[in-house]
Order: structure tokens, then sequence, then C-alpha cells
């Protein structure tokens, strides 16, 4: 920075002197016209006053020489003596004037020359004056004419010598008005010069006032970086964050900071008293490193940082990364710094070792780990061993994530997903399809969280995958085994059904066959025993009267077994069943919506037999739909309070529906219109319902399809509501 300072004044010297030189050549040209001036203008204003003085003593001249004049003339006119009275006084007078001019006009050579010539005549006049004077006995004018004659040629000289004068004070006159012209141009020069310089100066003035700002600037900057420097040297020292060590290149440590000692774990008394030492501290097997360091530093001045290891006071060792440089190449000593990096590698250390528990975890828990960046591209995929249909290594790095093949893409669920991406939140269990080499379906289900840096920018994703193939296929089968059961249920039913009615059937046709094979007997009888025949057909009429009992009144059989009263939550019930059949009515392509009445009070009957009622509606609806090819499939189920203070259960499809003649029949015990149908299922659900007090009946639904519906009593104290209401999840 003192080299900038020096360079700045020197580029200001020059211009300084220049000015200075300037300033004092004006000065001094100024002072010598001033001067010139001053000496023209005193001289115009000595020749001025001479030439008034010349042309004063020469009118007085003239007025003597017409004084003398006119006595010489009175004189010689009247010889009165009294004219001569004044004569001696005015002829002096006349001679001691023309001397006085003669001095006057010594400067200029011709009013000089004018002036002796003009004395002389003068005085040749007056004695030729004084001649005819004494001469003149009686008056006389020719001598007068003469005298005033030759009075004359004084007088014409004198008026030379004016006129030579005036000429001379036009011209001094012009010299004057010259000198004072330039006296103004000298004045407005110096005027501009002053105003120029003030200009000047006041600029010096400023540069050198901001120069000076700078400089002090500058040189308290200086100070404070030098101060700051200091402090943060001293600091870095003080702060024992690294071991800072001064040595002498040969191996003694002459200074160590508190970091240093303490690393090494000697003490400040050892330092003193020379007891640190290079080859002390470092064990054998890191000399000849050191050796190689200290040729490094004798050669180029610095030591490039690299780790060894030290020995402490209790031989213990402690790993190091050190650096140093020599302090100049006149000394032989310098600095140091030393790092302790036992955390450092303990940290390392510990790093791997997390590495290796996540590798064992993914290894263990996931099929997949990933990251991706902000971009959501892959920029890290690593597949656990056991996975043997991964993707080749490498092959969906820098692909987007929905830019991965996918199996069976849910638009809505992607839609969701890409949401959740943008919004940067965690996302869990995103499940995929994706191909398997072999070309089957493999499913994964993705978990992952959003990556930001320590700035809080938005990084990427991490995340892991699971293959859950097996387990989605197992659901798939447990779905299937649940439609099964569904299936099984209804035909045990069905079939301990057809075996009750079968047996109630069978047993009076079988008493009427025994009674007609009587009475037959009885007629062969020699003679025919006709009271007994007359009973037999009177049994027979009973039993054919008990069949029809049993036939038509399915609900004495169902009856038999008094339906259990508990107390339960309608919707619940309807939703296990709608979950039971979610897979059979998504293989047959129908739309099921159910709308269930919140807070319906709980009903009271037997809970299975109802479910059963509900099942057998929603599969007769399915069965119906699968035969229509046109039109969607769709099928509701709703609850809802009955205007009576009962429920309303309603089953409605879309299916082919029910002739308005039908409406009744399908309820009539073995009316089926399917090939491997037992037409029971409507005749033993009306059974049930009625057992519980309800209503069923059927009816068709607009534009197209059948309705079914049964209503439920409710008890008095029924209208607490069930123990709980489950969310709707199919609506
Ligand atoms: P099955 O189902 O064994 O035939 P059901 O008593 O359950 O015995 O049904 C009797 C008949 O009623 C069926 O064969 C069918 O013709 C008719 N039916 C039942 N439900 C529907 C429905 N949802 N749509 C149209 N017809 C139906």
């Amino acid at each position: 920075m003192s080299v900038t300072l020096s360079q700045s004044s020197r580029w200001f010297a020059r211009p300084l002197a220049l000015v200075i030189a300037v300033l004092l050549t004006v000065v001094a040209g100024s002072g010598f016209l001033g001067l010139r001036y001053w000496q023209e203008r005193q001289a115009a204003n000595l020749a001025h006053e001479r030439s008034r003085q010349v042309l004063e003593t020469l009118d007085r001249l003239k007025t003597i020489i017409a004084d003398v004049e006119a006595q010489r003339r009175g004189y010689l006119l009247t010889l009165d003596p009294s004219y001569l009275k004044a004569y001696g006084v005015s002829d002096e007078s006349v001679r001691r004037d023309a001397q006085a001019l003669q001095a006057l006009v010594a400067g200029d050579p011709l009013q000089n020359h004018r002036a002796g010539h003009l004395a002389l005549t003068v005085a040749a006049k007056l004695r030729e004056i004084d001649d005819i004077v004494k001469t003149a006995q009686t008056s006389s004018g020719p001598a007068a004419l003469a005298m005033i004659r030759s009075l004359d040629e004084i007088r014409s000289q004198i008026d030379q010598m004016v006129d030579h004068e005036r000429f001379l004070l036009v011209d001094q006159e012009r010299g004057a008005e010259a000198l004072e012209h330039r006296k103004a141009w000298l004045i407005a020069t110096a005027v501009i010069i002053v105003a120029v310089l003030a200009v000047v100066a006041f600029a010096l003035a400023r540069l050198e006032a901001i120069r000076r700002r700078k400089a002090i600037a500058e040189n308290v900057a200086l100070h404070s970086d030098l101060l700051t420097r200091d402090k943060k040297i001293r600091r870095l020292v003080d702060a024992n964050i690294v071991g800072i060590i001064i040595w002498e290149v040969e191996g003694r440590i002459l200074e160590a900071n508190d970091e240093f000692l303490r690393m090494v774990g000697y003490d400040r008394e050892d330092l003193i008293a020379g007891r640190l030492h290079r080859t002390t501290l470092t064990p054998p097997e890191w000399r000849d490193r050191d050796e190689h360091t200290v040729a490094e530093l004798k050669r180029i001045g610095t030591a490039q940082p690299f780790e060894k290891e030290y020995l402490r006071k209790d031989g213990s060792r402690v790993p190091v990364l050190i650096g140093g440089t020599m302090f100049g190449e006149s000394t032989s000593q310098g600095v140091g710094f030393v790092l302790d990096l036992t955390e450092r590698k303990r940290a390392v250390e510990a790093l791997r070792q997390s590495e290796e528990r996540f590798r064992t975890l993914v290894q263990f828990s996931f099929d997949v780990y990933w990251e991706t960046d902000a971009q959501h591209r892959f920029t890290h995929q690593e597949f656990a061993a056991s996975l043997v249909d991964a993707p080749a290594l490498g092959s969906e790095i820098g692909k987007r994530r929905w830019e991965v093949p996918y199996l069976e893409p849910d638009e809505e669920a992607w839609r969701k997903h890409r949401e959740t991406l943008d919004a940067k939140l965690p996302f869990r269990d995103f499940e995929l399809a994706r191909p398997a080499p072999d070309g089957s379906k493999r499913y994964v289900s993705v978990s992952g969280l959003p990556v930001f840096d320590e700035t809080g920018r938005f990084t990427g994703y991490r995340g892991v995958g699971r293959h859950i193939t097996e387990r989605r296929q197992a659901e798939e089968a447990l779905r299937a085994m649940q439609a099964e059961l569904a299936h099984v249920n209804r035909v045990t039913t069905m079939g301990e059904m057809s075996a009750s009615i079968a047996h109630e059937v069978n047993q009076p046709i079988a008493a009427t066959v025994t009674n007609a094979q009587a009475a037959l007997r009885w007629l062969r009888a020699q003679p025919p025993d006709l009271d007994e025949v007359r009973a037999s057909l009177n049994r027979i009429v009973e039993d054919g009267k008990r069949a029809g009992n049993v036939i038509s009144g399915i609900r004495t059989l169902v009856n038999k077994l008094p339906p259990r009263k508990d107390r339960f939550d309608l919707n619940e019930a309807v939703l296990e069943m709608v979950a039971l059949t979610r897979s059979e009515v998504l293989n047959h392509g129908i739309l099921l919506q159910t709308e269930l009445a919140p807070g319906l009070p709980g009903v009271d009957g037997d809970r299975t037999q109802l479910q059963q009622v509900i099942l057998n509606l929603i599969l007769n609806a399915v069965e119906a739909m699968g035969s229509i090819a046109e039109g969607t499939r769709e099928l509701w189920i709703n609850t809802e309070r009955e205007a009576a203070g009962g429920v309303l259960v309603t089953v409605r499809d879309s299916g082919p529906g029910l002739d308005a003649a039908d409406t009744e029949s399908v309820f009539t015990a073995f009316y089926t219109t399917k090939p491997e149908g037992m037409g029971m299922g409507l005749a033993i659900c009306r059974s049930m319902v009625e057992a519980h007090g309800g209503r069923m009946w059927a009816s068709a639904n607009e534009p197209r399809g059948a309705v079914f519906q049964f209503t439920l009593p409710l008890e008095r104290d029924a209208s607490i509501p069930a123990r709980h209401v489950r969310p709707n999840p199919a609506a």
C-alpha cells in the first residue's frame, strides 16, 4: 500500500511544480509589466509636467516680450523715461526665463537647439533694442518699428517652440491614453490570472484534501487490516482448534499452543525444558517420512500437509495431519500446524460401520434402495442380492421415476403421486407393477423421503422399495377364497335347506305311498275292509296336506331355528358383505356404489342371517348383470330410515330386470331361470326377513334392472345408535 502512496504523490508532484513555475512566471511577468507601466506612467507624467512648464515659460516670455515691447515702444514714441522704469526688471526676467527654458528642454535636442537660439536672439535683440533706445534722441517711429520687427522674430521663435511643445503635448496625451488602455488590459489580465490561479489553487487544494483523506483512510484500513490479521492469527493460536508449533528445522520444538500439548500429552514445562523434539515424538516407522519433509522444507521452504502419527508422552499414538513452512531463507525456524485426526478417523470408522449397518438393513428389509435428484431422476439404485429379477444395474440411472416402464399405470394414482413429489412431501407405500424378465408382473411398494441440504434447498428423494408380489398374490388368493367361501356358504345353506325340504317332503310322500299300498291291500282282501281303506285314504289326504304345507311354508322351516337377537350395526354388516364380494364385483366389471345413512340405530336380529340375505341379493344382481352384453353394470346399495320407523335396505342393479308379473313369483320356492339354479334363495331370504318382523319385495328399476328391498322393524328402545359407524370406503 505504501507503494501506491508514493506513486500517487509522485504523480501529484509533477503538476504541482509546474503550477508553481507557471505561477512564479506569471507573477514575475505581471510585476515586470506593472513596473514598466509605472515607469512609463512616471515618464509620461514628467514629460507632461515639463511640457506644461515649457509652455508656461514660453507664455511668460511672450508676455514679458510684449511688456518690453510696450515699454520701449512707449518710450520711443514719447521719450518719456517713466516707460523705462521697469526696464531692467523685464530684461532680467526675459533672460532668466530664456535660461530656465533652456534648462527645461535640455532633454529635447530640437527644442534645446531652439531655446539656445532663442536665448541668443533675445540677448542680441535686447542689446539691439538698448542700442536703439540709447541712440533715439527723438521719438522715432522707424526705430520703434525696427525694434518691433526684431521682437517679432523672438515672438515667431517662441511660437515655433510653443507649436512644437503643443505637438509634444498632444503626443503625450495620446501616449497616456494608450497607457491607460494598457493599464485596463493589464488589470483585466491580472484579474483573469488571479481567478484562474484561484480556481487552480482551489482544485489543487481539493485534490490534496481528497488524497490526504484517501491516504488516511488507506492508512487506517491498513492499520486495522494488520490489527485484524494479527488478531486472527492470535485467535487461531489461542482458539486451540489446531495445534500450532514453532520449530527448528533440525527438530526441536520451540513454541507450541495448548492444543498441540494436549494432543501429544506433554505440558508447558516439558516444552520450556526442551523435551519436545521431533525424534522423540515420532514413531520409528515415520522417521523416513520426516526426513523427506525436512528435505522438502530446506529445498522449497514449505511442506505439503501429510498424515502421520505422533507418540504421546504416555506412549500411545495419535493420528495427525501436519504441514508447515519456514519463516524465511535466512532462518532455520518455521511454523507448523498439526490437526488431531482421532475424531475424524473415528468418524470415518463410524461412518463405515453405519454404512455397513445400513447395507445390512437394506439387504434384509428392502429389495431396493434408491436416490433421485431434484428433477426426480434416479441417481443411485441398489438392489438386494436376494432380488433375482432386479433390472440391470445402472439401466435406470438418469431416468425419471415415471420414465421407467410400469405395468397397469393408474393415471389417478400417478397424478396424486406427482403432486406429492412436487410438494416435496414424504410418501409411503406407493404401489407399482413392473414387468419381470419372464414377462410376469412384479409388484413393488415404494416409500421415499425428500432430502434437503444444509441451506434448506431440496436436492431430491431417498427411499426404499419392497417387492410385494407375493403379498399381492396372497391377497388375491385370499379374496378369491373369500368369494369362493361366499359361494360355498350359500350353496351349503341351500344344500341344508334342500335336504330339510327333501326330508320334510319325502316323509309325507313316503307315508302317502305306504297308506296307498295299505289301502290297496285292504281293497284286495276278501271281503275288502272298506273302513280300513277309508282310514288309509284319510291318512293320504293328511299326508298330502302335510307335503303342501312343507312346500308353501318354508317360513315354518326357517322358524324351526328361531333367529338370534343381537343388536348390530346394519351399515357395518352391509360393508362386510361389500368387501366380501369386491373381487366378484370387480371381475364382472361392475361399479358398486353404496349410500349408507349415517347414524342408523342398531338393528336387533341375527346378524349372520341378515348378512346372508344381503349377500344373496348382491350375488343375484352380479349374476343377472353378468349376462348383459351392453350398458354399464352398476350396483347401488343403500340403507335409510323408513317412514314407518324401521330401516329400509335397497339393492338395485342395472341388469336385465324382472317382468312385472315376476316380481312376486321370484320369491316362490323352486322358481328359477338359471340352469343350475335352485330357486330357493329369494324364498329363504323373504322367510328370514319376515322372521325378523320385516317385509321383502321386488320391483323394476328405471331405466332397467331390478330393485330388491326389505325392511326391518326397530325395537322401541332401538333409537340408541349402533356401536360405531365406519366411514364408507366404497362411496
Ligand atoms: P336362483 O338364484 O337359484 O335362481 P333365487 O330365488 O335367488 O334362485 O332367484 C330366483 C329367480 O329370480 C332367479 O332365477 C332369477 O330369474 C330371478 N332373479 C333374482 N334376482 C334377480 C335380479 N337381480 N335380476 C333379475 N332377475 C333376478
